[in-house]
């Protein structure tokens, strides 16, 4: 390596001096309840598998099904090469069940945040960002030069009083907020927040990345949950979370959709997801129009393993919905937690500053439907074990 990129050393060595540095664990089996890591099994709480498709056979033999109809690969893009009918009946599946006119078929969650935002405002516009919102959410808003107002965390009126004081702007407005906090497990209040973009004229934007297959009816999503639907202009989702694969959409009104075809950079610029991605991810939708037992499943694991952990003493924050945060405080102490209960068994990766907070580094506790009364035993009698010896209880 050349000295100019010596850069690349010192960051990395900064990062481990800060305690900034991320060690990724390899996981030697498929993504589910238990996972293999270095050969020995480990019962898993940190994935977004929520309802367990990741290895559903149904999933997997669809994807199978499709390579043998379809190949692997879409060719190029869309825009380009033509759109491969499979992606339209996944588009056509994903609007349904969203209770939407249209979708559009991203790459990922990430990559739909990045194509919707800087197709809808530019250097002229104002966007006003839930001061929590994910970094992918953060990143289309800078993408888009957009002049950015954050408003307080999950609160209506500090966005009324921002709105307000932007009264006078000429350009357009945009509302954007996560559904799910993915890092408090808390809801956004979205009856609200629709009305002040309404009362404001703003356009409102929701990314439904935690909220899909886990809130509303069978896990339709944020917009079902409050019964918004056609009150929330642009709905961005992800495919990798509960639908247990990869992908991202925007789903909102056939003009929406029409324009970001047209419009949206990753759409126009960047190739389609994978046969077998969208395959297993048309099983996934199939799957939960069929029927709401994950999702019912996750729920009673969500709120059988908050009430046992909230019983230990342990501070599970204002987590409305199953990610369970199990706020400890200290940052040295949180990750001794989380190492301990790897070695006992559990893998449960702390979360600590610039992730959350300073002060309120936690373990983010992910259940799934995939799990059994007797893993989340397992887990409780771990989390009062390490607990005690940490002296947290
Ligand atoms: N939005 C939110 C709120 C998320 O939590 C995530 C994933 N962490 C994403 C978007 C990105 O989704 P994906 O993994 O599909 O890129």
């Amino acid at each position: 390596m050349s000295v100019k990129m010596d850069f690349l050393v010192d960051e990395v060595q900064r990062l481990k001096d800060e305690g900034l540095y991320t060690s990724i664990r390899t996981i030697e089996s498929p993504q589910g309840p238990w996972v293999d890591i270095k050969g020995k099994k480990y019962l898993n709480m940190c994935s977004n598998n929520y309802l367990g498709l990741c290895s559903d056979p149904r999933l997997c033999q669809k994807a199978i099904r499709y390579i043998e109809l379809y190949g692997v690969g879409p060719g190029a893009v869309r825009t380009i090469a033509g759109t491969m009918s499979i992606h339209l009946e996944l588009e056509e599946k994903l609007a349904a069940f969203k209770g939407a006119e249209a979708s559009i078929l991203l790459q990922s969650g990430f990559t739909a945040n990045l194509a919707a935002i800087p197709a809808l405002v530019n250097r002229n516009d104002l966007i006003f960002s839930d001061a929590l919102n994910h970094a992918s959410i953060i990143d289309g808003c800078r993408l888009s030069g957009a002049k950015i107002v954050r408003y307080a965390h999950a609160d209506p009126q500090d966005l009324d009083v921002k709105l307000k004081e932007n009264e006078d702007h000429q350009g357009k407005k945009l509302v954007i907020t996560d559904g799910v906090f993915s890092m408090d497990g808390d809801v956004a209040p979205l009856p609200e927040l629709v009305e002040m973009a309404e009362k404001h004229g703003a356009m409102i934007m929701v990314d439904d990345a935690h909220g899909e297959g886990v809130l509303g009816r069978g896990g339709r999503g944020i917009v079902d949950h409050f019964g918004l639907h056609g009150k929330v202009d642009v709905e961005v989702g992800t495919l990798s979370k509960a639908f247990g694969v990869v992908g991202g959409f925007v789903s909102g009104s056939k003009e929406l959709i029409e324009y970001l075809r047209q419009k949206a950079r990753p759409n126009l610029f960047s190739s389609a997801l994978t046969v077998p991605d969208v395959g297993a991810c048309i099983a996934a939708v199939e799957m939960l129009q069929e029927s709401d037992a994950l999702v019912e499943k996750l729920w009673e694991n969500g709120r059988y393993l908050k009430k046992e952990l909230q019983n230990l003493g342990f501070d599970t924050g204002k987590s409305e919905t199953p990610i369970t945060p199990v706020i400890i405080g200290d940052e040295m102490t949180s990750k001794k937690f989380s190492t301990r209960l790897f070695e006992e068994g559990i893998f449960a990766g702390a979360i600590a500053f610039p992730t959350v907070p300073r002060g309120t580094a936690r373990i983010r506790v992910m259940v799934s439907a995939s799990h059994t009364r007797e893993d989340l035993d397992f887990a409780v009698k771990r989390f009062a074990m390490v607990g005690k010896e940490l002296g947290l209880l």
